[in-house]
């Protein structure tokens, strides 16, 4: 007879917790280790970074090229503008644009004079903003400062003109109205037209050389076929933002990096550029670094797009922002340094500067709220924080002959140290003012008028 079975010995299970807890103690170690590695630090401050001299940021910067959104000398000016605000201690990070941006990459234009057995064809350069079309007609010229009246009657042709009197929108807007198909306009301007964006004109509008607008005059009243081809390519933009990680944005120093095509930028706007380099620097080490952000902000030359975005992306940490400081073409005295700053800035900053020059900048745009209107203007990064109620201050030394065109290559970098030392007089002020942090706007922002 067999033995009766017997379980056979086991040890008692292990209870949960011994397994548990040294689980529960590893995770913790490993997350804690994790943070401490990734947590953002601070670079350390580099000996002597804070007495280079603007000057001498303008020895470097001007060899890095001109700064348009997508170019080489942009990624090469951000890429510099980065080690010089780490060595002043400050930890720098990149906001990339949502959107890629459509920058003329292609812009040419043909004029074919197609006399009988005499073809001919001239080249020009397509005006940005103008589409790839194709128009054929009689070609008539139209006087400098043509009248509208002198438009009348000019419909389903093509004309030709010499240097207009006004800005070349205006010229090619009227001349759509009065059902003209083409444009060309001879470029013996005095000063190469500056850069001028048409935005979209349904013409082929084109600029040719006097000479080959002497060929053109002599065409008029033959049959002609303007052709414009237009292309553009999407670039990617950033704002570079360069704050100590513990610091708040009480207050921001902005300046757009980006130049137009075609232009060196060196006042618009690689002054901003060396006057918020400058003001960094002032502010290193001092109170005021655990107060500021350092911004200088993309693409403002294609409609303010980086400040767009990083008050977009920003707006949470904006709402106890006590003043924003633009700098915007401050490298050449075209007029005194002049300021366009909400009346509580603009008080603090007479105190520093009793003489200083206000000026009222262009309108750009209109707030529209249910039942109200405020007329909001601005053609610069400060529009899109004064549209949120940030209290601004808009620094700039007026337009220079040489703005957004190719002969835009000089500055002087004391200039640009001024105005960033008024900046940093009034953040500082702003910083000492009494304040009361804003209410809610609510949904439309009417409370806050
Ligand atoms: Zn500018």
């Amino acid at each position: 007879m067999p033995r009766p079975l017997r379980p056979l010995p086991t040890r008692p299970p292990v209870p949960a917790w011994k397994v548990l807890l040294p689980a529960l103690i590893a995770g913790g170690v490993g997350w804690g280790a994790w943070h401490a590695a990734t947590r953002p630090a601070n670079p350390p401050a580099q000996p002597g970074a804070q007495s280079v001299s603007a000057a001498q940021d303008w020895e470097t910067l001007r060899t890095l090229g001109p700064r348009e959104t997508g170019s080489a000398g942009n990624a090469r000016t951000l890429d510099w503008a980065q080690s010089q605000f780490e060595a002043l201690g400050y930890r720098v990070t990149r906001q990339a644009l949502p959107d890629r941006v459509p920058m003329p990459a292609q812009r040419e234009g043909t004029v074919h004079l197609g006399g009988p057995g005499d073809p001919q064809t001239l080249t020009g350069e397509a005006l940005i903003g103008t589409q790839t079309a194709e128009q054929t007609g009689t070609l008539v010229r139209l006087p400098p400062g043509v009248t509208d009246a002198q438009l009348e009657g000019l419909l389903g042709r093509l004309a030709v003109t010499t240097c207009p009197d006004g800005p070349w929108r205006d010229l090619t807007d009227r001349a759509l109205n009065a059902g003209i198909l083409g444009l060309v306009i001879v470029n013996d301007c005095p000063h190469p037209p500056a850069y001028s964006p048409l935005g979209n004109v349904a013409l082929p509008v084109l600029s040719v050389t006097p000479e080959a607008g002497r060929t053109l005059l002599a065409g008029v009243g033959r049959e002609v076929t303007f052709t414009t081809t237009v292309r553009t390519e999407d670039a990617p933009a950033w704002n570079l933002i360069a704050a100590r990680v513990e610091a708040t944005p009480d207050v921001l120093f902005g300046a757009h990096l980006d130049s137009v095509p075609g232009s060196p930028g060196a006042n618009d706007n690689a002054s901003g550029i060396l006057a918020v380099l400058h003001a960094a620097r002032q502010a290193a080490g001092t109170p005021l670094a655990g107060r500021a952000w350092f911004v200088l902000f993309g693409a403002e030359e294609q409609g303010l797009l980086g400040s767009r975005a990083f008050v977009h992306t920003h707006s949470y940490p904006l709402r106890d922002t006590r003043a924003m400081l633009n700098f915007d073409m401050v490298g050449v005295n075209a007029e005194s340094l002049s300021i366009d700053a909400h009346p509580e800035l603009l008080t603090l900053a007479r105190r520093v500067r009793p003489d200083l020059r206000t000026f009222r900048d262009a309108p750009a745009t209109t707030r529209e709220t249910f039942g109200r209107s405020s007329p909001i203007t601005g053609r610069s990064d400060y529009l899109p924080f004064k549209l949120v109620g940030v209290r601004t201050a808009f620094l700039h030394r007026g337009e220079d002959p040489h703005y957004h065109r190719a002969t835009d290559t000089t500055l002087d970098p004391a200039l640009a140290a001024d105005a960033a030392t008024l900046g940093v007089q009034i953040a500082r002020a702003a910083l000492n003012a009494p304040w009361t942090p804003r209410q809610s706007c609510g949904i439309t922002g009417r409370d806050c008028q």
